[in-house]
């Protein structure tokens, strides 16, 4: 009977195997990880040493998986998953989620090591991964934090180390940052503001400030509407501050609601027909019921619906195309506009642009920001204008500042403007009230 004891031991091998390990990549899972770290941190209290522990993320990889098929990203997985075994050179590496990964590094000195574990990491992603034909660039954002200086327990250790990766991806695609007491403190501060988000919108704390959009020849075509939050406490917080916050926490769809609303009830206001976009996240476009939200916030405010535009932006069209689609077409068949905001910033082409019922196009800030300096973002603002036009749909700048800027985009062929230089973002009062003491405003102008 010795060939079954034999076929069972190895029965029993690849279930502890497939127990501890992730299908996929075959690296070690979550759980293999947990008995890693307790391991690791009873070793390290009995000689009295360390470990750092890395929290990688990959940059890119939901753009990929949305555009190309799971099986091209299942194949990204794999293959990134053995670049970073390789770069780690025996150091202990684990996937713990779709594209997020855990390093561990047991060597002396301890902010050194994880520093240099991480940047031979991002090192073994300069080459681009090929599946199928496709090159695929990809990057690592890295956060580390150490045992015993950051945290005496794992759960602690694990949380510093995903701060610390949150502020790596905070500062763009690529950063690596170690744990800080500073960013515990950052930790904390943002519950405390998902908390305090969801009263803000009952207690009246947000309001809209309103920036002027231009015509190429001039005269002021509508406003968009930038929502801001003033905290009883922090002050006034900008949208790029407490959006994501609102998105993560699920209180988005409520501030959401509001700024449509508000939009639609002040532009109604107005003695002009200025037209007013107004931005709608991710989160809101995915919900079923966003051409509900819409038609009783037209319905309520009287306002006409050609003068509604709203932006979304490239994740939204690429996440899921078909239902895109059909939100999208619900959304024309009120009668309303749609813009795509912050075009060129993210993985997707202009056959977005063919395939989905676009009123206009936004030319991201960043290549308007670099005109003049860098070649590149003249090619690509020249592509995108041309391209545009050759589809029909009129092309809006953002972030104008400079003269120089606008008569460069102006030259290009761009139909719209909107920026600083045209006219900063504020409250409608305001601006209407300069507008007549000022009979050469922008508004005035316009008429
Ligand atoms: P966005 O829709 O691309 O809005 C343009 C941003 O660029 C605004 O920042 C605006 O103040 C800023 N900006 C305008 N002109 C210039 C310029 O000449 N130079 C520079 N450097 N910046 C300029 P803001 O208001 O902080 O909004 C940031 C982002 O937050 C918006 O980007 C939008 O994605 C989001 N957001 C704003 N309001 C809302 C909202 O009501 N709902 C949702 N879901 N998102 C919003
Ligand atoms: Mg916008
Ligand atoms: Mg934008």
């Amino acid at each position: 009977m010795a060939f079954d004891i034999t076929e069972r031991n190895r029965a029993q091998e690849r279930i502890s195997y497939l127990a501890s390990h992730d299908v996929l990549t075959e690296l070690p899972n979550r759980t293999a990880l947990n008995q890693h770290l307790s391991a690791a941190l009873e070793r390290a209290e009995v000689t009295g040493s360390g470990f750092a522990v890395l929290c990688i993320d990959l940059d890119h990889f939901k753009e990929i998986n949305d555009l190309f098929g799971h099986a091209v990203g299942d194949a990204v997985l794999r293959e990134a998953s053995q670049r970073l075994q390789e770069a780690a050179q025996g150091c202990y590496v684990a996937r713990v989620g779709g594209d997020e990964f855990i390093g561990i590094t047991e060597q002396e000195p301890m902010s050194g090591s994880a520093e240099l574990l991480a940047t031979k990491m991002r090192a073994a992603f300069e080459d681009p991964i090929v599946v199928d034909g496709h090159g695929l660039k990809l990057d690592l954002c890295v956060g580390a934090a150490l045992f015993p200086r950051d945290a005496d327990n794992i759960v602690s250790l694990l949380a510093n180390a995903d701060a610390a990766l949150y502020r790596a991806k905070h500062e763009g695609r690529g950063a690596i940052r170690l744990f800080t007491s500073a960013m515990d403190q950052q930790l904390r501060e943002r519950r405390a503001l998902e908390h305090d988000l969801r009263f803000a919108v009952e207690r009246g704390e947000l309001y809209l400030d309103y920036q002027p959009q231009q015509h190429r020849d001039g005269h002021t075509t509508g406003y968009e509407a930038l929502v801001r939050w003033r905290h009883p406490d922090r002050g006034i917080i900008p949208p790029g501050e407490f959006i994501p916050v609102a998105e993560r926490s699920g209180s988005i769809a409520q501030i959401d609601d509001w700024v449509l609303m508000e939009a639609c009830r002040e532009a109604a206001s107005w003695d002009q027909p200025f037209r007013i976009a107004v931005n709608v996240s991710a989160a809101q476009f995915r919900r079923e019921n966003l051409d509900a939200q819409v038609r009783r916030a037209l319905r309520e405010s009287g306002l006409a619906p050609v003068r509604l535009e709203v932006e979304i932006t490239e994740g939204v069209l690429i996440e899921d195309v078909s239902r895109a689609k059909r939100t999208m077409q619900s959304l024309k068949s009120l009668g309303i506009l749609i813009a795509l905001d912050d075009f060129g910033t993210g993985y997707s082409s202009l056959s977005y642009v063919e395939a989905f019922p676009l009123d206009r196009i936004k030319v991201d800030r960043s290549f308007v920001a670099s005109l003049g300096q860098s070649e590149r973002s003249l090619a690509i603002v020249r592509a995108i204008i041309g391209l545009a036009h050759g589809l029909g749909v009129p092309v809006l700048a953002e972030g104008i500042e400079t003269k120089d800027q606008m008569s460069l985009l102006i030259k290009e062929g761009c139909d719209e403007l909107q920026g600083y230089l045209i006219g900063r973002p504020q409250r409608f009062a305001a601006e209407k009230a300069r507008s007549w003491q000022n009979s050469k405003s922008l508004i005035v102008s316009a008429s």
